[in-house]
């Protein structure tokens, strides 16, 4: 057993964290909404992509700094920690500045340069599967970033590609307690991009809970149909009270521990 302590966040161990927040970040005052609202559901930490990588150079590239800063600002305002993806070695000391995690995408998990640059910031690291990797290979990629004696680092299990087209990605739920067999590293599922189907995102949400995840990373919209990017796999926020709500419930029933409900009761914000 493992876990990574982040400010007062801990996942791992018996601590299940949800993190939550737009596929990318669009604007201030929508940021700001979305932390206080996944904050009274139970999230702990918040996403958004500042620097997106887009299947097309045309489609929207992210803010970039400026979203950067409202992720900071949203994160203080909400009381969440932040996470925000760091494509390139050049952007390192920028994300940091910015956001308490960084995360490597699943683009970038092999990419072993970006990955000793980041090993050696001794930032917190939330690194995703490569949607062609295998278990091993992703073993070996969070190896990169320990062998820099970065320790914080927090894996996650995002879909492969495989011959279904039904969902976006085959979310892989084998991987959690294969790699709790073979590391002490924490292991959170993302069921948005690991479905790419916001009508299934829940079950599978609760199947990561079974399967022994540390953790969720759930996209989450104020109105998913007009999000920029993924709004087809994005929860509104009544849905992610639901699943939060059920995710709670579950936990309590397999591992006797606290549900979320009692946040849900924090809106007042
Ligand atoms: C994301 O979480 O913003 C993202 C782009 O996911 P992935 O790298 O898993 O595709
Ligand atoms: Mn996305």
């Amino acid at each position: 057993m493992g876990a990574v302590t982040v400010g007062n966040v801990t996942i791992g161990d018996g601590n299940f964290a949800v993190i939550a927040g737009p596929c990318s970040i669009e604007n201030r005052d929508q940021l700001l909404e979305i932390a206080k609202e996944v904050k009274a559901s139970g999230a702990v930490i918040l996403r958004g992509g500042a620097f997106k990588p887009r299947t097309s150079p045309y489609s929207f590239q992210g803010l970039g700094e400026e979203g950067l800063k409202y992720m900071k600002e949203a994160g203080e305002a909400a009381g969440l920690l932040t996470v925000s993806e760091v494509m390139d070695s050049s952007e390192i000391e920028l994300v940091a500045s910015y956001v308490d995690i960084f995360q490597i995408g699943s683009r970038n998990m092999d990419n072993f340069s970006l990955l000793k640059r980041v090993g050696k910031s001794g930032h917190p690291v939330l690194m995703k599967r490569g949607y062609m990797s295998t278990i091993e290979e992703f073993l070996l990629a969070a190896e990169y970033l320990l062998k820099e004696g970065n320790t914080n680092v927090i894996l996650c299990e995002r879909g492969i590609r495989t011959f279904e087209k039904l969902t976006r990605n085959t979310l892989d739920l084998s991987a959690v307690p294969i790699i709790k067999k073979m590391s002490n590293l924490p292991v959170i599922v993302d069921p948005s991009h690991g479905t790419g189907r916001a009508d299934i995102v829940a079950p599978m949400s609760k199947a990561a809970v079974a399967v022994g995840a540390d953790g969720l990373m759930i996209e989450v919209h104020p109105n998913p149909r007009k999000a920029i990017s993924d709004g087809q796999q994005t929860l509104d926020y009544q849905a992610f009270a639901a699943l939060m709500e059920e995710v709670g419930e579950l936990r309590a029933f397999l591992y006797n521990q606290q549900p979320f409900k009692p946040m849900a009761k924090l809106k007042a914000l």
